[in-house]
């Protein structure tokens, strides 16, 4: 079977697969604080479609999965999909992005269902400022749900902190002081034009320069991360001296790492997105039923992938060379 390889050579092996469009929290940077529709429960894909859709990409080379969402834990029963996903040949590690809250009580099982590790939204530490960012919630149950991901053996955990201009950045040190202290491995990630007023991103995006200046000024010293933790992907990822934990940098905006791209995403409909920031996706629901016509599917998301995406551009003021996507990033998963 021809692999999964682009125009530009890039190989793909992992899917990102979103099952909701729906979320507990409103986080700012994500979703309007009001307005947000979310789809009727009727046109998600139901656990064996995804299944389906995940067998033909195993068959053509992908071998990593994260759920996502909206937040992918307030779909019921989440479990019976990951031993749907665990069981399919060629399908070697299976990961999860949830904002936290629902995830205390459920890690034990999503755990024993196959799950292989999280990464868990994490902006602040701070609970009024969390109620600000999240807009709902309570920071309480986000580090309870750190706790039982800990316990439950959901490991390396990551922690996903999206930097916003004079809303956290005083937190940096906080955080690179958490990945010195306790084994999590604190990603931080630039603010990306997705959906989004321009004048909103504008006004709060902070390129990740900023981490490391934060670091030398709080008299810490950096050192590479040597061996970097599972499924780091674009990260760049360093530790703080004698820390036990590392912490990376994720920086579409300042410096995009498109050339070395070897995802797919699946929205909760199911469509398949190319490319984060675009607009073209490609429908799977007319080739459920035939495995050669979702191959067919999937090779021609490789044949119209870009290139690489605009963000930067869009940054400089520069014009986008085509349409980017009007999805919010709770409606593609991040
Ligand atoms: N609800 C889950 C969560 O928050 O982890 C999963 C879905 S969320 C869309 C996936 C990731 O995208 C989260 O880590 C979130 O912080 C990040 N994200 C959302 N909007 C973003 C934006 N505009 N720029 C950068 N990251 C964003
Ligand atoms: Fe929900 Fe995650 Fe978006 Fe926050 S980032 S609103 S938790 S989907």
């Amino acid at each position: 079977m021809s692999p999964l390889i682009d125009r530009f050579g890039r190989k793909h092996t992992y899917l990102r697969i979103s099952v909701t469009d729906r979320c507990n929290l409103s986080c700012l940077y994500c979703m309007p604080e009001e307005g947000m529709k979310f789809m009727d429960q009727g046109r998600l894909l139901t656990y064996p479609q995804i299944a389906e859709v995940v067998r033909t990409a195993a068959e053509l080379g992908i071998s990593k999965l994260r759920i996502t969402g909206g937040e992918p834990l307030v779909r019921p029963d989440l479990e019976e999909l990951i031993v749907q996903l665990k069981a399919i040949p060629g399908i070697q590690e299976i990961s999860l992005t949830t904002n936290g809250i629902l995830l205390g009580p459920q890690a034990a099982k999503l755990k024993a269902a196959g799950l292989d590790r999280v990464n868990i939204s994490l902006d602040t530490l701070d609970a009024t400022r969390f109620k600000f960012i999240a807009r709902r919630g309570d920071l309480g149950k986000v580090l309870e749900g750190v706790q039982a991901a800990a316990e439950a053996g959901l490991a390396p955990i990551k922690l996903n902190c999206v930097l916003l201009k004079g809303v956290n950045e005083d937190e940096i040190v906080r955080f690179l002081r958490l990945s010195q202290e306790q084994p999590l491995h604190v990603r931080f990630i630039e603010y990306m034009p997705i959906g989004h007023d321009d004048a909103g991103w504008r006004e709060r995006y902070l390129p990740l320069s900023r981490v490391l200046e934060e670091a030398a000024n709080a008299g810490l010293t950096v050192d590479p991360a040597g061996e970097a933790p599972a499924g780091s992907g674009p990260s760049e990822n360093f530790r703080i001296r004698g820390g036990v934990g590392t912490f990376g940098l994720i920086h579409p905006v300042s410096n995009h790492f498109c050339s070395n791209c070897n995802r797919l995403r699946l929205t909760a409909e199911g469509d398949l997105k190319p490319c984060l920031y675009w607009v073209d996706e490609l429908s799977v629901r007319p080739a459920l039923g035939s495995s050669e016509a979702m191959r067919a599917l999937f090779l021609r998301a490789m044949a119209i992938k870009p290139e690489n995406h605009e963000m930067g551009a869009l940054l400089a003021g520069e014009a986008q060379s085509h349409l980017p996507t009007g999805r919010r990033m709770s409606q593609i998963g991040g």
